[in-house]
């Protein structure tokens, strides 16, 4: 099982992870600071639930201060949140945030692992985060993580004492890791996991506690600390130039898509950790009574004698000097017996060696992508900026089965340049994140591949092993084979090669809504991977529908050229949902699959293989009315999806808006949190208020309470006071309270079945109390909580209505949710019934 080990750590490294698609380059204060780590033998986990949850400060401080290796394990990818920067949400917003949380990791010189638990919404209590992840799957992961990484010390994120006072899935990280702690040493558990790894017992375990723990700065003071380690996280490095609390704020500011770039801090500044198990270390040093030198491992002193005495006389004007002892002590290394430590350390070695010599090696495929079973080119370079004499004895590609052996002295900063180029087999798999290759469930990603979980990404498809003979001792030195390209906007460039699908193929919309049997074009876009492809794609779909043509040919000469094809597609006259799933046919071979690219400045390039579908909807859906103003907020995709059932939705700017101007418009809608972001609101209000008093319908949707609270006495023409109630369960069984209000009557008849198939949650941050003049039409409530009645009032205001929800329509309507689409259309059809309703009333 020894192959398994090298697998498992080549990612984990500052110099080898992931977003060193750009090789670093060290300087030689640089690599004294990678020496002082290598000499360093002590571990420590950090754990919480998501991107963004990690305390940076305290990666960096353990990492670069106290030079352990320090891991943070998240529980999830946070495929949950929202994207500030750009489309991806759900598992692709997940893609993004690993890469960014390996981009911090790069920042602050830690690690990154995760568990197959997958981020699906908020969650209030860890009981309910518990039973949607599959506790003894994730369980099995944060052992599994114990086991693999052995960690002296744990540092949990949150509290595991304190449920239901932050999200679910916070609690659930420290509530998981305090159970592994005790079981990762038992070899009854998890057995299976004993195949690759062996047991572990962490000496101690710590909550990261802060004042927001005990309410204020003050009331933190007061509090008896001799059960805590404290640290000065604001430390300041020479050797890097920059202080802790800098590369804390650079790390955290990799977390763009969730809008943390931030200024950084500089100054002393304490943090806090608190023992939960094992023993109160002294002095504040969280390793005390660990042995951290490399006497720890058995055969490590002779190592350590060499490394220490490099430490202690290191050549910063000509680190070179030092290659002879790095290599003499390499040698020694091999013939420790402790596999972990032995592969851990080797690889930390040979990036100083490599360092120290001002070796360049490098594996550039000549394209950004392949297909199995096509030809490819891989430049090599090597060159050797240092005296020592290194000779290159052969460069041989994992996954191609292919080598050349050069066999040649590299001479003093003489580049050398070869080329391999070999047929990708048909066996190689696709570039795309491991953990979306198969179904998972709500709450777990599925991965069938034990050595997989856990990883941040999936290993390159190839990698070239350089193998060097310095100072007489063969050294093999391994890189993934990278795309190397250059922009001229934008200079040189790297990114992961990728093996793609000869085809793919992709319907843009991905939701289609059918309100009538009216035919719709559909589009299905068609990728080349390959040059001159041909074909032919049909669209599979559901019983009842009707698509024409049944199949369409064609050809593509270019690779990376994309081609449209359009189908008509036809609904059945009743209700039905399904999907429209494009299968190409190339040869014998059926292609299915979407690629999408994830491409911004702060990550490498990502290429995700999705399933080619998209999910239509025939509703039988009524509206009244025509033309509606749209204020957005935060950013969701409700006009679009209004446009889908018909509406024309004119996006107005609030800034623009005069009295009058909206007369026009049968209702005004205000998109998510708009009033929390969008500052002329703060003026528009009587002027959206004089259009409802005229007999206009203005539909406001969720804003979250406090924050504009202060500003904004009127955010309803009467009282409503918002709250932080939600209802986070999706199936929550949903009463209607007035079953005559014609909310659920006009133009569509809603009943309890429209609230089937709901997605996330129902809603959030409902007013929980208003004044006469509403109407709260619906009540629901989460399991042990009371009754919420907030989430859709609605009150007549002059010839007008007014209408607050915080039913969670962004999510509902982009995914097709036909019971939604109903009731926003009731919302949007509110008042245009009046003759009917006067002559029901008086009659
Ligand atoms: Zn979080």
């Amino acid at each position: 099982m020894k192959h398994f080990w090298v697998f498992l750590s080549i990612t984990t490294l500052l110099f080898t992870n992931s977003f060193s698609q750009k090789p670093d380059k060290l300087t030689s204060a640089e690599l004294f600071h990678e020496l002082q780590k290598l000499n360093f033998l002590g571990t420590a986990l950090y754990v919480a639930a998501h991107p963004d949850d990690e305390n940076t400060s305290l990666i960096s401080y353990l990492a670069n201060h106290e030079k352990a290796r320090t891991v943070y394990l998240s529980m999830t990818r946070g495929d949950g949140g929202q994207n500030l920067i750009g489309s991806e949400l759900r598992e692709l917003l997940g893609v993004l945030r690993t890469q960014e949380l390996l981009a911090a990791r790069h920042m602050d010189g830690g690690e990154q692992r995760f568990t197959r638990a997958n981020d699906f919404g908020f969650s209030k209590h860890p009981n309910e985060t518990l039973k949607i992840w599959d506790k003894e799957k994730v369980l099995a992961d944060v052992v599994w993580a114990i086991r693999n990484i052995k960690p002296d010390v744990i540092i949990n994120r949150f509290n595991h004492r304190t449920p239901g006072t932050t999200h679910g899935h916070h609690t659930s990280s420290a509530v998981l890791s305090m159970e592994a702690f005790d079981i990762a040493n038992d070899p009854k558990v998890y057995s299976d996991q004993l195949q690759w790894t062996t047991t572990w017992q962490p000496k101690r375990i710590f909550y990261n506690t802060s004042w927001w723990q005990y309410g204020s700065q003050e009331a933190f003071e007061k509090v008896d600390k001799s059960g805590m380690v404290k640290f000065d996280v604001g430390t300041y490095y020479p050797e890097l130039g920059l202080s802790n609390n800098e590369i804390a704020a650079m790390a955290r500011s990799q977390h763009l898509c969730q809008g943390f770039g931030r200024l950084t801090d500089r100054g002393a500044s304490d943090e806090y950790i608190e023992l939960l198990k094992g023993d109160m270390p002294k002095n504040n040093n969280v390793f005390e009574g660990i042995n951290t030198t490399w006497s720890r491992v058995e055969g490590g002193e002779a190592v350590g004698e060499i490394l220490y005495k490099v430490e202690e006389n290191f050549d910063f004007q000509n680190p070179a000097k030092h290659i002879p002892d790095l290599v003499k002590a390499y040698e020694l290394l091999q013939q420790v017996d402790d596999e972990h430590w032995r592969t851990l350390k080797s690889e930390e070695l040979k990036n100083i060696i490599l360092a120290a010599s001002g070796l360049y090696l490098e594996a550039s495929s000549a394209s950004a992508s392949a297909t199995p079973g096509s030809k490819t080119t891989i430049n090599i370079e090597t060159i050797n900026r240092s005296a020592p004499s290194v000779t290159l004895k052969e460069i041989e590609i994992i996954g191609a089965d292919t080598k050349l052996m050069p066999n040649k002295v590299l001479g003093e900063n003489q580049r050398e340049n070869f080329e391999i180029s070999f047929t990708v087999p048909e066996s190689t798999s696709y570039t795309s994140p491991y953990w979306l290759n198969e179904p998972g469930t709500l709450g777990t990603y599925t991965v069938n591949e034990q050595g997989l979980i856990g990883k941040p990404e999936t290993p390159s498809a190839f990698k070239a092993i350089f193998n060097l003979q310095i100072d007489g001792i063969e050294i093999p030195f391994e890189k993934s084979v990278v795309h190397r390209y250059s922009k001229p906007d934008r200079g040189e460039l790297y990114e992961p090669f990728a093996i793609l699908p000869e085809v793919t193929s992709k319907i843009d919309e991905k939701v289609l809504i059918f309100a009538n049997a009216d035919t719709k074009e559909v589009q299905v876009k068609i990728r080349a991977g390959k040059n001159d492809v041909s074909g032919t794609v049909v669209l599979n779909h559901p019983s009842g529908w009707v698509v024409s043509p049944s199949s369409i040919p064609f050809t593509i000469a270019q690779k990376g050229e994309e081609i449209s094809v359009a189908f008509n597609v036809t609904p059945p006259n009743t209700e039905s949902e399904g999907k429209l799933e494009p299968k190409i046919t190339l040869g014998s071979k059926v292609y299915d699959k979407e690629l999408v690219e994830i491409d911004y400045n702060h990550i490498p390039k990502q290429s995700v293989l999705l399933p080619s579908e998209a999910k239509v909807v025939r509703m039988n859906i009524k509206k009244s009315g025509e033309h509606i103003a749209y204020i957005m907020g935060a950013g969701d995709n409700v006009p679009e999806s209004l446009e889908q059932i018909g509406y024309q939705v004119h996006v107005v700017d609030p800034n623009d808006i005069q009295n009058g101007d909206l007369d026009k418009y049968d209702a005004v809608v205000v998109g998510i949190r708009a009033y929390n972001v969008v500052d002329a609101l703060k003026f528009k209000q009587p002027v959206l208020f004089d259009y409802v008093k005229n007999g206009g319908t203005m539909i406001v949707q969720y804003n979250t309470a406090g924050r504009w609270s202060n500003q904004f006495e009127n955010i309803a023409p009467y009282d409503v006071t918002l709250s932080r109630d939600r209802v986070t369960d999706e199936n929550a069984e949903v009463k209607i309270l007035a079953p005559n209000n014609s909310l659920v009557n006009f133009p569509n008849n809603i009943t309890e079945k429209d609230f089937d198939g709901w997605v996330q949650e129902r809603g959030l941050y409902f007013p929980s109390e208003w004044s006469s003049e509403f109407t709260p039409i619906l009540s629901m409530k989460d399991e042990g909580e009371t009754e919420k009645q907030g989430s859709l009032i609605v009150a007549p205001y002059g010839e007008g209505h007014y209408i607050y929800t915080g039913l969670s329509f962004f999510r509902e309507l982009p995914v097709g949710v036909s019971g939604a689409y109903k009731l926003f259309a009731n919302m949007l059809s509110i008042g245009k019934d009046e003759v009917k309703k006067d002559s029901n009333v008086k009659g």
